[in-house]
């Protein structure tokens, strides 16, 4: 499955929220639950400023899941996202058994960014989605959120010195 424009709307709003986390100093990730009604249910964006590195959108959704889906309403679930799953977040989604993966910019497009800009590596490797949890569907990127996205990302690495 390509992404088609009901994907490119939820992914819109994955970029909104992005861009929030960005404005309150946090890492622009957003990324949010659609059911299989199309029902967005659960949205959240990047919250790393305060210290605890792991709260991740996709990883929060993978928690929230546990208590408000069933089994089978995740595995209908789909998960929308402005840039592709951590393989901590890849783990989660697959371990809760939630279903299709989007996202906007993939990790191999990120971290061809980051390299440009001589950001250091992460600590973790950036492995695609399937190599993790390859049960999972995925569809992406979306070349026509890619330029917005740059553009989010070289500012937050302009502010802590790289991408001048
Ligand atoms: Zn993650």
């Amino acid at each position: 499955m390509a992404v088609n424009d009901t994907d490119l709307t939820h992914l819109r709003r994955c970029v909104e929220l992005a861009r929030e986390g960005l404005a309150d100093g946090d890492e622009p990730f957003g990324s949010l639950l659609v059911d299989a009604v199309g029902e967005v249910r659960f949205e959240d964006r990047n919250r790393v400023k305060e210290g605890d590195e792991t709260r991740h959108p996709e990883f929060e959704i993978a928690k929230w899941s546990a208590s408000h889906l069933t089994a089978e309403e995740r595995a209908s679930a789909t998960v929308y996202t402005s840039g592709e799953h951590c393989p901590m977040c890849s783990a989660a989604h697959g371990w809760m058994g939630l279903g299709r993966i989007v996202y906007a910019v993939s990790s191999a497009q990120l971290g061809t960014w980051l390299a440009e800009w001589g950001v250091p590596p992460a600590p973790v490797r950036p492995l695609p989605v399937q190599e993790v949890a390859p049960g999972v569907p995925v569809d992406g990127p979306a070349p026509e959120l890619a330029e917005e996205m740059r553009a989010l990302h070289q500012e937050i690495q302009r502010r802590r010195g790289f991408a001048s």
